[in-house]
């Protein structure tokens, strides 16, 4: 029995599901039985009747898979899969930000650790971030923003406001510049460039259109361009290609490959299976906390 074969027969002993994020590795994708970004397949995952959940992505995903399925098990195959980003706040430090600022509301964006969004008013992601600002700035005046400074600083354009923010970025987004853009777009002067908002301003300055990743991928199905370059990490374009076999998609460069989101592989897929390994552990309390900041998000989102 091939690899495939195996994790399927086990899937169906455990009555397990396998979640990717866009950014897994092409085979991942492949035997998945749902991919997209974090909070999307966190909710799609909690609806499900499914005992385990394995989720091939970073552990603030599969943490908030947990919250969002606390009775559930949840599977990180790979325990090192972190995510730089989550990992340059802590709950101290937010805290200890929230003290300089008594009087801000905080609002975080998904990618953050369970402890920290336990901390936070509310949550969200790179699509709903404009809408979250604006239903917030309604009643007032002062938002912490964390812990995306690039963003943050997207919104705050677009909404004509500046927020307090923290020092964080993702690596992998980061190694993006202009001059990617530009090389790309003289290679291909026919295509349409599509970022991602945790790109550096200068690129997202470039792009004609700057979206999260479910976003790109329906602008690029409804969207009569043939030919894309895609300004984010590089693993959505096997899912981009498979969806629109008919349009060319170019990486703006190789190097917007995040190692964290290459951990896993099918055999991780199959050893977490095998042994129901590594479970994500999170406290019913900080969970609880937790699950509020994303709740308040989907009321208004
Ligand atoms: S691509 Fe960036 S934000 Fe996403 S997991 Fe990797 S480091 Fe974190």
């Amino acid at each position: 029995m091939d690899i495939t074969d195996q994790i399927k027969k086990l899937k169906k002993e455990k009555n397990a599901i396998i979640l990717a994020h866009n950014y897994q590795l092409p085979e991942v994708h492949d035997i998945a039985d749902f991919v997209g970004d974090s909070l999307g397949l966190s909710m799609t995952a909690a609806k499900t009747d499914a005992d385990v959940i394995v989720f091939c992505g970073v552990h603030f995903m599969a943490e908030t898979a947990k919250i969002l399925s606390p009775d559930k098990i949840v599977l990180l195959p790979d325990k090192k899969a972190g995510c730089p980003m989550a990992d340059m706040i802590d709950a101290e430090g937010l805290q200890a930000l929230q003290a300089q600022h008594p009087h801000a509301v905080t609002l975080c964006y998904v990618n953050t650790s369970a402890n920290v969004k336990a901390h936070c008013d509310y949550c969200c992601t790179s699509s709903n971030a404009l809408k979250m600002v604006q239903h917030i700035l309604k009643s007032h005046e002062e938002i912490i923003f964390i812990p995306d400074k690039y963003l943050a600083q997207y919104v705050s354009a677009q909404v004509g406001r500046k927020f307090i923010t923290w020092e964080g970025f993702c690596p992998t987004h980061a190694r993006l510049l202009p001059e990617n853009i530009l090389q790309a777009r003289e290679l291909h002067p026919q295509a349409k460039v599509l970022a991602h908002p945790e790109c550096r301003p200068e690129i997202t300055a470039l792009a004609d259109m700057v979206a999260s990743t479910e976003k790109m991928c329906s602008f690029v199905h409804n969207d009569p361009a043939v030919e894309f370059i895609i300004a984010t990490e590089i693993g959505i374009i096997h899912r981009l290609k498979k969806e629109n076999p008919e349009k060319i998609f170019y990486p703006a460069s190789d190097k917007a490959a995040c190692p964290n989101m290459k951990r896993i592989n099918l055999e991780k897929i199959l050893w977490s299976l095998q042994d129901l390994e590594y479970e994500i552990k999170v406290s019913r309390d900080t969970m609880d906390k937790a699950r509020r900041a994303i709740e308040r998000m989907l009321q208004i989102t």
